[in-house]
């Protein structure tokens, strides 16, 4: 680090969901491409101390980090964005933030002082901000504060970031996101929401320096100015950011409005060219591809309200996504109902019409009969399949139930009191859910497993050695593993210490490609360097197809 470190606020204003993840993960892009280093810390306003024991309907399936932190999605597109782990301390929530002040305050670290939101749990917040700047040596550190202006929740960090600037007030910029509606009726861009959420945020003590304006459309001169006016920001700072197809354009899109070259002189940041051809040729790659190929995933839904979350797994479409556009193939993936085939709204027949078939992550029994029968299917229609984790796990009980004919087998959390436990609980978690501690319990974060040689495995990852992320309380109980091995289930990856299978699948004599990992892949799929074994799966897709 050469000089002051700056900061950079990533606000939002109307609504949520309009993309301040992009936002922030594309200007950390944007910076790294003028070679300044960049950390990205994503700031959720939620008393949850992580995201691990949230219901994946409220925000997605948690990602997690190498350390184990379970958090939020936006933190997978900043890692898929930069090319780059992050650590723990890129990620904090008013849970955290709270914990650990008042943690402190019963160790009389306070001595005695009455603690206090303000300073207290403001100092805390902007410890944590230059914590994670000092641990990257960054350059730029780029903060994207959750919710939206105007809830009581994020106001303690927006207080941070006013503090902040006040005493850096040369290093410190603020980027406001806001949604502009066109309401259907009217037929027109609307500005005034943002005017008064713009107001609101002036009325804690922060005037935004750029403002990005979310919408179906393009924003043109006249809104332009009329915010500029409206709300005291220079023009050439009001920006249009309409919708795109891809959020890996974004980037792209940005540096030709020049944003980069705005938010370095904004901060005194020397103007420095920018190297971005790596990214512009992998987003031209992602247009090229026409050739399609169809992928199923088989999970769960989840409603909210009257509507369906569709981006719950999104680490695992990523994934899809980057090793089919390496594979230079457009990828349809399609969201299959695992209910539905329980309760025959859908016939497993389905299945054909797809080249490869995942079955994700999960938790609990819903729709678990229908994963079983999906795999079953699969595995004798030599459909190339993927289990992760859950996946894995159901695809050993399915095994045991129709090759080995223990019809009864299961895993335990699903019938706990199973003739035939499969899969059943790692020693070391029944005690912590006995204890009642279920938040950051589970087998959490990067492990290490030895891979067998001459598996399919071994060629995909082309290593002995590899270490994927994990998030599991239940694994393949040892005293069957004999058992499914003689039935011709190869576990072709397990822990160094040999106790805990991490891959399973069957020989390519047997079935194209049949695979279960115990460990999530997707979490360290990247565009520009897409994961093996969906590269290897997808391989197997295409000839499927063929
Ligand atoms: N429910 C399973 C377990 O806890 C699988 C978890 C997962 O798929 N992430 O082991």
């Amino acid at each position: 680090m050469t000089r002051r470190p700056k900061y950079i606020f990533v606000m939002g204003g109307v609504m949520s969901g309009i993309g301040k993840g992009i936002t922030t993960a594309s200007i950390g892009k944007l910076l790294q491409a003028r070679g300044f280093k960049v950390n990205l810390v994503k700031i959720d306003p939620y008393l949850n101390v992580d995201a691990g024991t949230m219901n994946p309907t409220e925000h997605g399936e948690a990602f997690v980090l190498k350390s184990g932190l379970e958090c939020d999605q936006d933190m997978g597109n900043y890692e898929r964005f930069l090319g780059r782990d992050l650590l723990s301390d890129d990620y904090m929530t008013s849970g955290m933030v709270y914990r650990e002040v008042i943690e402190k305050e019963r160790q009389l670290a306070y001595r005695g002082n009455c603690v206090e939101a303000i300073p207290h749990i403001v100092d805390e917040i902007l410890h944590r901000i230059q914590r994670s700047t000092k641990l990257h040596q960054s350059d730029v550190s780029v903060l994207e504060v959750g919710g939206t202006i105007g809830d009581y929740q994020n106001i303690m960090f927006i207080e941070a970031a006013r503090i902040l600037k006040l005493r850096h007030p040369e290093d410190v910029l603020f980027v406001f996101v806001s949604y502009l509606p066109i309401p259907p009726k009217i037929g027109e861009m609307k500005t005034k929401p943002t005017q008064n959420a713009i107001r609101l945020l002036n009325s804690y003590g922060i005037q935004p320096d750029i403002v990005l304006g979310r919408s179906e459309q393009p924003m043109d001169e006249k809104r332009r100015d009329k915010i500029a006016e409206f709300c005291n920001i220079r023009k050439d700072s009001v920006l249009s950011a309409p919708d795109v197809e891809s959020i890996y354009d974004i980037p792209i899109n940005f540096n030709r409005m020049k944003l980069d070259r705005l938010i370095c002189r904004r901060l005194g940041l020397p103007d420095r060219r920018s190297n971005f051809n790596q990214w512009e040729k992998w987003v031209d790659l992602t247009h090229q591809a026409k050739e399609p190929l169809k992928i199923a995933l088989v999970g769960k839904y989840f409603n909210s309200g009257d509507f369906v979350l569709s981006d719950v797994y999104i680490s695992v479409i990523e994934a899809i996504k980057f090793s089919a556009y390496h594979l230079k193939r457009r990828p349809i993936i399609d969201w299959l109902s695992s209910q539905d085939f329980e309760n025959k709204k859908q016939s497993l027949k389905k299945l054909n019409e797809y080249d490869a078939v995942i079955i994700p992550g999960g938790f609990g029994s819903r729709g678990v009969e229908g994963k079983i029968r999906a795999i079953k299917y699969v595995r004798q229609q030599g459909i190339p399949f993927l289990g992760i984790c859950y996946g894995m796990q159901l695809a050993v009980v399915e095994f045991a139930r129709n090759v080995l004919k223990l019809s009864a087998a299961d895993s335990t959390e699903i019938t706990p009191k199973s003739p035939d436990p499969v899969i059943d609980i790692i020693l070391e978690q029944k005690e912590k859910l006995r204890q009642g501690r279920y938040g950051g319990t589970m087998r959490l974060g990067a492990y290490p497993a030895q891979i067998g040689r001459g598996t399919i495995e071994h060629q995909a990852y082309g290593a002995d050695l590899i270490e994927e992320r994990h998030r599991h309380r239940f694994e393949v109980n040892p005293d069957y593993i004999e058992r499914l091995e003689a039935g011709g289930l190869v576990f072709s990856g397990q822990s160094p210490d040999g106790r805990l299978m991490e891959i399973c699948e069957l020989p390519r004599s047997v079935h194209p490609f049949f695979v279960g990992v115990q460990f999530h892949p997707e979490f360290q799929a990247r565009p520009l360097e897409p994961h093996p074994l969906f590269t290897a799966l997808l391989r197997a897709a295409i000839k499927k197809r063929h």
